[in-house]
């Protein structure tokens, strides 16, 4: 195990950034740096599957709000990350294609969604 990952293993045990300094001989700043460098990438957004899960949002629309430029997802590793400035954008600008009863996304001209509609709310 390299330094990183010892560190790591101790941090999941939860021990603060100052205990890992004394355990290691580091100062408090120099961990969470070396924690940020290594391991941000699990930790500073969103994948597109749980985005597409969490906003129920589908990948087509996605790929079209990032041509225009309105979210901007970065590449992480093999990773394409959504902030959460992304998924609160994505959320507002899809807000109006929404099912005011159930959130799932509904045809634009419908009042709510073909599910909510049927079961005759
Ligand atoms: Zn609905």
């Amino acid at each position: 195990m390299d330094l990183s990952e010892r560190i790591m293993h101790s941090r999941l045990e939860g021990k603060t950034l100052r205990q890992l300094g004394m355990e290691f001989a580091l100062s408090h700043e120099r961990v969470r740096q070396i924690l940020v460098k290594k391991y941000s990438s699990t930790k500073t957004g969103f994948s597109q599957s749980e985005v597409k899960k969490k906003l129920h949002v589908s990948q087509a629309t996605l790929a079209r709000l990032r041509t225009k430029n309105l979210i901007r997802p970065r590449l992480q590793g093999c990773w394409l990350l959504f902030s959460e400035m992304d998924m609160v954008r994505i959320a507002a600008l899809l807000n109006h294609h929404r099912c005011p009863k159930c959130g799932r996304v509904k045809p634009k001209r419908s009042a709510c969604c073909r599910r909510c509609s049927r079961s005759g709310y």
